[in-house]
């Protein structure tokens, strides 16, 4: 099975992930697909819902670009000690072509795991931080634009309601599973690692 990237509003990105408590060949296979569709589509970061996976866990590289920069697989991520506000430019592959400003706090506090188990506790800011805090917001269900000003967020609007339509489309053609099967198949990968 070949996983992709599910685009908005992919019932799974709404999902708050499960806490990973076991770590095997098929996960760490995940994670590496993970990677490789993640620069395919030349992202930053990709988390395990955006993949149909209700799992917490993501994938970084701040420097988009295999064999630079840092490559991360991260698990069970929690922010804490927020800091400082900044405003910048998002956008996320599960919204091709959307972006707009987010306010979020500046430094933060993160604490995680890898796939060894090696905890990570990283004191970060800027665009590190920002990646950080909207992967980790995936796996709570929440997007980049919930996060955003009313009036800007009422300008995406338009281009959301677009995905919502094209979903729905494609869900009615067979193209993309119904919603009680993919709450099916969430259920069985939460069995299998949560
Ligand atoms: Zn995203």
């Amino acid at each position: 099975m070949a996983l992709q990237i599910v685009h908005y509003p992919h019932p799974t990105l709404r999902f708050e992930s499960l806490p990973i408590k076991r770590v095997d060949r098929q996960l760490r296979m995940f994670a590496d697909e993970m990677l490789e569709l993640m620069y395919a589509h030349q992202g930053v970061g990709l988390a395990a819902n955006q993949v149909d996976l209700p799992i917490r866990m993501f994938v970084m590289n701040t420097s988009g670009q295999r064999g630079e920069g840092e490559e991360w697989v991260l698990l069970n991520p929690v922010i804490g000690r927020p800091k400082g506000s900044e405003e910048d430019r998002e956008g996320c592959l599960s919204l091709p072509g959307v972006s707009g400003n987010v306010q979020r706090p500046r430094q933060i506090r993160f604490h995680a795991f890898d796939l060894k188990g090696n905890e990570i506790d990283w004191t970060v800011d800027g665009f590190d931080a920002r990646v950080l805090q909207h992967e980790t917001d995936h796996l709570n269900g929440t997007m980049f634009f919930d996060r955003m000003s009313d009036d800007a967020r009422h300008e995406l609007e338009p281009l959301l309601e677009e995905f919502e339509i094209d979903f729905r489309v494609q869900q009615s053609a067979g193209k993309i599973l119904p919603d009680e099967t993919i709450a099916r198949h969430r259920k069985q990968w939460m069995e299998q690692y949560g």
